[in-house]
């Protein structure tokens, strides 16, 4: 699922510096126009380094870093289950959808702790 490892073929000779590790070129600072870090969530305007002569495109660490960081934020805003409130005795209620908790190995009885936070809450599963 993450590009950047199959990619990250290129190696840093001498500063500043970029070779290609497919064709030994210097690899030239660009910004990809669209870029997908995540299958699914792409970014654009990615900064990279590219082969001018064969294409391969190489991510330094901070510029890894970066992109994971942003497409962290991009699915965090993307990223949800829309679910209508109800009411269980005098409490509110949410449903959890069956796959997510399936997918976070919560069932009846596991303790969930609920944070706030400016838009509305996490629900975080509270380690045994
Ligand atoms: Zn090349």
């Amino acid at each position: 699922m993450l590009h950047y490892q199959k990619e990250k073929m290129a190696t840093e000779m001498k500063e500043g510096a970029v070779y290609c590790a497919r064709c030994d070129s210097e690899m030239i600072s660009t910004a990809l126009p669209s870029y997908e870090y995540l299958e699914g969530h792409a970014l654009s305007n990615v900064p990279a380094y590219k082969c001018h002569k064969c294409g391969n495109v190489f991510f330094t660490e901070q510029q890894a870093a970066n992109m994971k960081q942003r497409t962290k934020t991009l699915v965090e805003s993307t990223f949800g289950f829309h679910r209508k409130i109800t009411v269980t005795g005098r409490s509110l209620a949410v449903t959890i959808p069956q796959e997510l908790a399936s997918h976070l190995n919560l069932s009846k009885g596991v303790t969930v702790k609920i944070i706030p936070s400016t838009s509305g809450f996490m629900v975080r599963k509270v380690k045994a």
